[in-house]
């Protein structure tokens, strides 16, 4: 048992499996509320990252709160699986509402992202009787078997992707070593030879690489992406678990480019913090029964309750465009950090998901080694604001806030990350305050 005087970071130590933390901070949650969580010492911390996303309405939430309460009191565990349940079919209808073009879709509800791009690879490969799909390098697409094997993270390398995964390289526009043509060209040579275009079953993509290192595609690419593969059968799979529904100024981060893609994969912030995650594709596919993608509390009511009330908030309140608003704000105070601060070489996004690219020269854009971005993150916790890193190199500050950040607090985080930024450049943070947040 654990003794009276431990504190919640050392049980937490003791306790829980290594395997399943990625913390950048000693942040040791108490509570939370709105863009805050309530740290072991009583401060409040700002949270840019709202957990990964899933915290995408911030924390204690009226409209979720309401929501589970009902359902919780109600059937809380009657199974999707064995009976239909009210929230589960209308947020399935919300969400089906809200794709473009008028091809017959369903929806399958998961837990987690890792689990929703699983099922999809499984259904797709069981209705198509293809056997192959093409992601990025770079990409995340979970931490199960399935979704795991079609992911492209250095991270990840551990484990071997499945047979016959095309991975191709995602174009990023600030480092262009592979130009959208390039990676056009190399798909195009690969269909023409060891990759027939007829056993790949659908392309997995990201509309903004996150963990990868918060990459936006030069405009173009996803739509030239999506034509080359419409061309071959190949379906589209848009996976928008941590830039979806709102967080990058639209519904979905695809259609800032125009697309109409055949699946769309939502998760984290769909529950508003609760297990839930959104698979959406045609009907054709989405009812081939064999695929057998069965979870007893998918789709379960008191999560589904929470998804739509997440969902009614973003579309009622508009945080589409709030997030719109407030991501130009931030990106535009960061990018007048990078005039005081020559660590910044690069500032990129879409609305509420950012990039803040750190460099050691702007000329050679070379990235900072992993532990002077350790640092900012470390030091921007003392001061009162809690986000991550991303990147192949993990060089890029990954700030994704609440939907419901306020001016005041956008302006809070800027001030904690110029001071941040300062400090770190000065040499006041040691090698040694970081050992223990070095994830990848
Ligand atoms: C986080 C993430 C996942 C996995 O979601 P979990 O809920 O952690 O299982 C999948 N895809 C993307 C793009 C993600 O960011």
């Amino acid at each position: 048992m654990a003794t009276s005087n431990a504190t919640l970071g050392e049980r937490d130590d003791a306790a829980i499996a290594g395997i399943q933390k990625l913390r950048f901070n000693p942040l040791a949650a108490r509570g939370g509320r709105g863009s805050y969580l309530t740290a072991d010492d009583g401060r409040a911390i700002l949270d840019l990252s709202a957990s990964a996303t899933a915290a995408s309405l911030g924390y204690g939430h009226p409209a979720v709160i309401e929501a589970v309460t009902k359902a919780m009191a109600d059937m809380a565990g009657a199974s999707l699986l064995m009976y239909p349940n009210e929230p589960a079919a209308a947020l399935a209808e919300a969400l089906l509402e809200t794709m473009p073009g008028d091809a017959e879709r369903r929806v399958w509800y998961g837990h987690s992202g890792s689990d929703a791009n699983d099922a999809a690879a499984r259904v797709l490969e069981a209705a198509t009787g293809r056997p192959r799909f093409i992601s990025f390098i770079g990409s995340y697409h979970g931490g199960v078997a399935g979704s795991m094997s079609i992911s492209g993270h250095t991270a990840m390398t551990h484990t071997l992707p499945r047979p016959g995964l095309l991975l191709l390289p995602y174009p990023d526009p600030y480092r262009p070593r592979f130009s959208p043509e390039a990676v056009l060209d190399m798909l195009d040579y690969q269909f023409e030879t060891t990759c027939p275009p007829e056993q790949v079953a659908a392309v997995f993509i990201e509309p903004i690489m996150s963990d990868g290192g918060l990459i936006v595609p030069p405009a173009g690419f996803l739509k030239a992406l999506e034509e080359r593969c419409r061309r071959h059968g190949i379906l589209t799979v848009l996976d928008e678990v941590k830039v979806g529904l709102g967080r990058s100024g639209a519904l979905h981060a695809f259609s800032h480019e125009g697309m109409e893609p055949d699946m769309v994969v939502l998760g984290k912030g769909l529950g508003g913090g609760l297990p839930l995650s959104a698979l959406i594709g045609p009907a054709a596919i989405m009812d081939h029964r064999p695929a057998f993608a069965i979870q007893t509390t998918g789709g379960n009511p008191v999560c589904t309750a929470a998804g739509l009330a997440v969902l009614r908030t973003v579309l009622d309140e508009d945080l589409p465009r709030r997030a719109a608003q407030v991501g130009t704000a931030l990106m535009e105070g960061l990018r007048q950090l990078a005039e005081r601060h020559e660590m910044i070489g690069d500032v990129r996004g879409r609305g509420l998901a950012i990039g803040v690219d750190l460099v050691t020269d702007r000329e050679s854009r070379a990235p900072v080694p992993a532990t002077t971005t350790a640092k900012v993150i470390v030091r921007a916790y003392e001061l009162g604001a809690s986000f991550i890193y991303v990147g192949l190199a993990a060089n890029v500050l990954e700030i994704t806030p609440p939907l419901v950040l306020s001016d005041a607090e956008c302006e809070e985080g800027l001030a904690i990350i110029d001071k941040a930024l300062g400090d770190v450049a000065a040499g006041l943070v040691p090698d040694e305050a970081v050992q223990a947040y070095m994830n990848w």
